[in-house]
């Protein structure tokens, strides 16, 4: 949020009821915003690091539905999966910048949204330095965030022989997805993991200092992240089924194409210490395949040794 008087609101909303919002926003952001209320944010990077970036949008009826979950949750969550990419290259945040479209039925909301982002940012350390805000037909908020790495990891340095770690466990935002699908309440524990997916900012450094060689976080299903990742470093791999961690019941083949979910996949050339990880952080790291010298891109699931299919990859569900 640049300056208020700028930009960032009277002419998009214009004055008054719909110009509130923009001040709701910055009161609520107190603290958390940073740098703010000049044309644009200007940050500093430590010497040697290099500046990661990246940029999601979530769209109402696309990405989230308010019937599903409160706007302090979609706000939250919209943040929580921007940071997680930085997460994913090992990148330590630096800023958030938000785009904000909102229709005239949820400015009222815009403080509940606001506070969502807000925490978001704060769990991870990570000022508020920019944003726009405008009114929309639908809700839609684009989040950009910044981060620096001295050496950040990416999804090519993948090499036969590695192992395959995943964080965390699987499968709870398909199964709180589902089961809000069919007009049910998810268990508590799925939901709460649906609703506020941790950005594995931490535990990334903590991987990328114990030397692991490629990293990725799952947004579209384990299966679909272990794809992209096999591809872009030019091999195969094979994961085992049985070995996948899972929240609650929910079956491995099931966790092995949740979308949204936010771990991190690494691979890693030596076996990572799970106990030391777990220790630090209260979450497990499990070795759940390996990297082979097959064709790029392709990836085996097995289960007790079979070839089985865990299904099509995670799509959006369709509003
Ligand atoms: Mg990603």
């Amino acid at each position: 949020v640049t300056e208020p008087a700028a930009d960032a609101g009277q002419e998009a909303l214009g004055p008054g009821r719909e110009f509130d919002v923009i001040r709701a926003l910055l009161a609520r952001w107190s603290g958390v915003a940073r740098g703010v209320g000049d044309d644009g944010a200007v940050l500093d990077i430590p010497a040697g690091s290099r500046l990661v970036a990246s940029i999601d949008t979530s769209v109402e009826g696309v990405h989230f539905r308010r019937d599903w979950l409160t706007v302090h949750e979609i706000g939250y969550r919209s943040t929580a999966s921007a940071l997680s990419d930085l997460a994913a290259m090992a990148a330590r945040p630096l800023g958030i910048l938000l785009a904000l479209s909102i229709p005239a039925d949820a400015l009222d909301d815009a403080p509940a949204l606001g506070d969502g982002v807000g925490q978001a940012a704060r769990d991870a350390g990570c000022a508020i330095v920019g944003g726009d805000t405008t009114r929309g037909d639908r809700l839609a908020l684009t989040v950009a965030v910044l981060g620096h790495a001295s050496a950040p990891v990416r999804r090519s340095g993948a090499r036969p022989g590695d192992r395959v770690y995943v964080t965390g466990r699987l499968g709870a935002a398909a199964a709180a997805v589902a089961a809000l699908a069919r007009g049910e309440t998810p268990p508590a524990a799925l939901r709460e993991r649906f609703a506020h997916p941790v950005p594995r900012i931490a535990e990334a450094q903590w991987l990328a200092a114990h030397g692991v060689s490629a990293m990725i976080d799952i947004s579209d299903g384990l299966v679909s992240e272990l794809r992209h990742l096999a591809a872009a470093s030019g091999v195969a791999i094979t994961v085992e089924l049985e070995q996948v961690p899972v929240a609650g019941d929910v079956r491995p083949a099931a966790a092995a194409v949740s979308g949204e979910e936010y771990e991190l996949l690494v691979t890693s050339p030596r076996e990572l210490d799970a106990a030391s990880f777990f220790r630090v952080f209260a979450l497990p790291l499990t070795d759940i395949g390996r990297v082979g010298d097959g064709a790029g891109g392709v990836v085996t699931t097995t289960h007790q040794g079979e070839r089985v299919d865990p299904g099509a990859g995670y799509d959006h569900f369709s509003p």
